[in-house]
């Protein structure tokens, strides 16, 4: 049966919503344990929602639930790109929304500027990185070094250029010393790339290494086992390959990430060429 909130309840979570979003963070989850009742005497301050659900090891298989129904949304603000039918202003608006970003820590921390993303608007066909280096926090572009060189000859071998795709890294500042991003930056930071491929709405996300892999599919899992596998990541497919930094670091794995390439043509109806990228 359809669920109605009391109307006092709507009030205190559109307003809670409404203060998420002026920090630029839309989507919203339940944490695991929440009754899924709210029962209608409940006092609004009792209620808990959070911008994000913890990651936990999880079945491979994620869709993630909305933490409160439809039409409370349409009582809270919207997304303010979401009016918006041309995807590249849409996506303008998502990066004026970012602004100078000091959410977390990163923006004190060497960053020389924000790298927000690059790529068709309309791609059917998006990555997502772990972080910018050095390289990309000097041009303001994800994946411009010797990893970004890779990637491209990946896309080419895919019989694509990097134009046609869209790219972009689970955070867009630069880590110091290139270390792993904290979970807490990532939850901070991802909103955003969730508002970039709500807009793209590309047909098939390819997740490069396991940070970006377990950021967005919450599985704790070694890339052996998450790699050749399809995703259902809100409604979009998905699936996982090496990092190119790592296949740099390591190029016998190539020919494995070509076969997870090969995956996502045969997914796309692409035509599969023979030559790997090298
Ligand atoms: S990493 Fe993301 S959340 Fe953190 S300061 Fe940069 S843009 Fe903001």
């Amino acid at each position: 049966m359809p669920r109605t909130l009391d109307p006092q309840i709507k009030r205190t979570l559109a307003e809670r919503i409404r203060f998420y979003n002026e920090l630029g963070i839309y989507d919203f989850y339940r944490r695991e344990g929440l009754p899924a009742e709210i029962p209608l005497e409940s006092a609004p301050p009792q209620i808990q929602l959070e911008p994000r659900e913890p990651m936990t090891p999880r079945a491979k298989a994620v869709v993630a639930a909305p933490a409160v129904e439809g039409d409370l949304f349409e009582v809270a603000n919207p997304k303010p790109e979401s009016k918006v039918t041309d995807p590249a202003k849409a996506l303008r608006i998502v990066r004026e929304d970012l602004g100078d970003c000091t959410r977390c820590r990163l923006h004190k921390q060497g960053r020389k500027q924000i790298v927000f993303g690059v790529g068709n608007p309309r791609a059917q066909l998006m990555f997502i990185g772990e972080a910018p280096g050095a390289d990309e926090d000097e041009q303001g572009e994800p994946f411009v070094g010797r990893a970004g060189q890779l990637l491209n000859n990946m896309i080419r071998a895919m019989g694509l250029q990097r134009e046609d795709v869209y790219i972009a890294n689970i955070i867009k500042c630069r880590p110091p010393g290139n270390r792993t991003p904290e979970r807490d930056e990532c939850e901070t930071c991802s909103p955003f790339l969730m508002r970039q491929i709500a807009v793209i709405k590309p047909e098939v996300i390819v997740a490069l290494g396991a940070v970006a892999a377990k950021t967005l599919l919450a599985i704790n899992a070694p890339m052996a086992e998450l790699r050749g596998h399809w995703y259902d990541f809100r409604g979009t497919k998905l699936a996982v390959t090496y990092h190119p930094a790592f296949l740099l670091r390591d190029p016998r794995q190539k020919k494995e990430a070509w076969k997870d390439l090969q995956m996502v043509m045969k997914e796309m109806g692409m035509p599969i060429p023979t030559k790997s990228a090298e």
